[in-house]
């Protein structure tokens, strides 16, 4: 089929070998590629209640019909498997250049499942994979990883050196129930814990390399679309706040609301916003836009910082999530501590979303007497302590690297641990916007801001933030056209410059399918369902998808606003409702 090889590597890592699939046009064209395509498989080849971390879990890299053209924003890989840190479905996207190497190997998906007794490197390409001792490189950071991988091939792939390299740190090794996979240094798939999964398998990295071409319905189209959209987007609003300032403008964006979450979600707004927003972070670091491939958006802040104990730290960096996580929540105080926690999880192979969230959860216990530990909020080195404790699983770093359910229950925190399904919000209060909370809730992953990227139409005052009738119905439509973005895997910051039309512009010149409105659509709820079922299958029950209690029964002190109980039943009824599924979420013809 256009925009396909109709082909999956399935490699077996216990016994060192591998097989090619063949994938028919009828699955793709039920549901496309990324997201899709990598939750069929699951559904198919994942025994139900497997261990996350044992051999017979199966991890997927995948990419869709977008990616390996011109198209904009379409550098991006997905990654998908059943997470060790929430249980249910696990899907995470990173950007960089590895998505063109990923697509360049010929095969839609690379599904690795077995396990590994010693430590082994694949080098995947449309041969097959080919596994190399590890032995020296299990126990180094990611950077390390990422330039020892690349001298190899560039030393002994002369002929073919078109490639890029996905690793794990010492977290992933450790099965850390929130590692990461990295590429290009500080580019993260970084949610739910898939670096962990790729630790169990004892894979330390995978170096994607190739040269083969997918044939696409209409190359000229593609082309001719991709050159006009440059032209027109170029002085988008949108497209310029990304470029000149990053995703740290957030931090501005949501004080002003009172949704900036500090101090453990206690608060709404920082004291010391000033010194961690966009402006400081422009002001202490030098700074240049930086792009993943086929990008004119360029959100990404290459930096280095300018002066003090971090001076010459280079990054790219920090994001708003990291920031909102580290200077919000642990109340750090400093752009430059920031970039420092951010290097240290970005080597360590760490999610900063959950590490932040845990050291801050591991302040308050602290704070509380429920564990005799010395750390407190704005404590950098302290909080760094803790991470490298996390990551190497010492002391209370043990319980904290099972995630926020398991350290919860052992400090006897449960009323006070702030997650969904076991995975931390983003850095989006859902008390103030309250779209937020259903995206929390209704999220495959656990509390995920970018499933539908709710807070855009909320922000931008397409809907306010409080209404709570007829919101569902706008949620569910955002959710499908950001489902076919995963689908596709495109990167979301084009999601206001490829609506419905554009969309299916690019569907078209891709694959050939030329779908209305209402059949790309179904295509999404078609994927929606199926990561329903993986996750019903996985042991779901309705109560998973609630908020926890605080944000029902604690209000914000900057605007005394909490989100209701009965405002979350009403959003989830309406919102199942919307899906076709009955009033327990369940999507017809789920198997009982
Ligand atoms: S907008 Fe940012 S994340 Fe998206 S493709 Fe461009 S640089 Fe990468």
């Amino acid at each position: 089929m256009f925009g396909f090889y109709n082909q999956v590597l399935k490699v077996d890592a216990s016994r060192r070998s591998f097989e090619v699939k063949t994938i028919s046009d009828e699955v793709l064209r039920a549901f496309l590629g990324g997201k899709g395509l990598a939750t069929h498989l699951l559904l198919r080849y994942n025994p139900p209640r497997v261990d996350p971390l044992g051999p017979d879990n199966h991890l997927i890299f995948a990419t869709g019909p977008a990616n390996g053209t011109p198209i904009w924003g379409s550098s991006r890989y997905g990654v998908f498997t059943k997470s060790p840190q929430t249980g249910f479905y696990a899907e995470s996207y990173s950007g960089g250049t590895a998505a063109e190497y990923l697509v360049r190997t010929g095969f839609d998906a690379v599904m690795i499942h077995g396990a590994g007794t010693e430590p082994v490197w694949l080098e995947v390409s449309y041969e097959g994979a080919v596994f190399h001792e590890a032995d020296d490189l299990w126990g180094l950071d990611t950077f390390e990883t990422e330039d020892r991988v690349r001298a190899w091939i560039s030393e002994n792939r002369p002929d073919n050196k078109n490639s890029d390299v996905v690793t794990i740190g010492p977290a992933g090794e450790n099965m850390v129930s929130f590692a990461v996979i990295e590429n290009d240094y500080w580019r993260s798939a970084g949610r739910t814990g898939v670096g962990a999964v790729m630790g169990s398998k004892k894979i330390k990295a995978i170096a994607f390399r190739g040269n083969k071409k997918k044939e696409t319905a209409a190359p000229g189209l593609l082309r001719d679309f991709a050159k006009e959209l440059a032209q027109n987007a170029k002085d988008d609003k949108g497209v310029q706040a990304y470029k000149n300032l990053g995703t740290p403008m957030m931090v501005d964006i949501m004080s002003k609301v009172g949704s900036f979450p500090t101090r453990y979600w206690k608060k709404g707004e920082a004291a010391h916003r000033e010194n961690i927003n966009a402006a400081a972070l422009h002001q202490r670091l030098s700074v240049t836009p930086h792009a993943c491939l086929k990008c004119f958006i360029a959100c990404g802040r290459l930096g280095t910082v300018k002066q003090g104990r971090h001076q010459g730290l280079k990054i790219e960096g920090p994001e708003y999530e990291t920031i909102y996580a580290l200077g919000g929540l642990c109340e750090v105080d400093g752009i430059e501590e920031i970039a420092f926690l951010n290097d240290l999880c970005d080597r360590l192979g760490i999610d900063t979303i959950s590490a932040g969230n845990l050291a801050a959860f591991t302040i308050e216990a602290a704070r509380q007497q429920k564990i005799d530990y010395d750390i407190d909020y704005g404590q950098v080195d302290r909080i760094a302590g803790l991470l490298k404790d996390m990551a190497y699983r010492k002391g209370i770093g043990d319980v904290l690297a099972r995630g926020i359910k398991a350290a919860a229950r052992e400090w006897g925190m449960e009323d006070q641990a702030i997650h969904v399904k076991g995975l931390e919000p983003a850095g989006y209060d859902p008390r103030v916007l309250k779209g937020m909370g259903l995206a929390y809730g209704a999220s495959d992953r656990g509390a995920c801001h970018l499933r539908a990227t709710f807070y855009k139409p909320e922000l931008a005052k397409m809907i306010d933030p409080d209404q709570i009738e007829g919101k569902a119905a706008m949620f569910a439509e955002w959710e499908d056209r950001i489902t076919l973005f995963d689908a596709m895997v495109l990167c979301r910051f084009f999601r206001d410059l490829y609506p419905w039309e554009q969309l299916g512009t690019i569907i078209k010149a891709s694959t050939g399918l030329d779908l209305n409105r209402d059949a790309m659509r179904s295509i999404a709820a078609a994927i929606a369902d199926n990561t329903r079922r993986f996750n019903l299958r996985e042991g779901l029950e309705p109560e998973d998808d609630y908020l926890p209690k605080r944000f029902h029964l604690e209000a914000l002190p900057e605007t005394g606003k909490v989100i209701t109980e009965e405002d979350m039943r009403r959003l989830l009824g309406d919102y199942y409702q919307a899906r076709g599924w009955n009033e327990r979420g369940i999507p017809p013809n789920t198997a009982a």
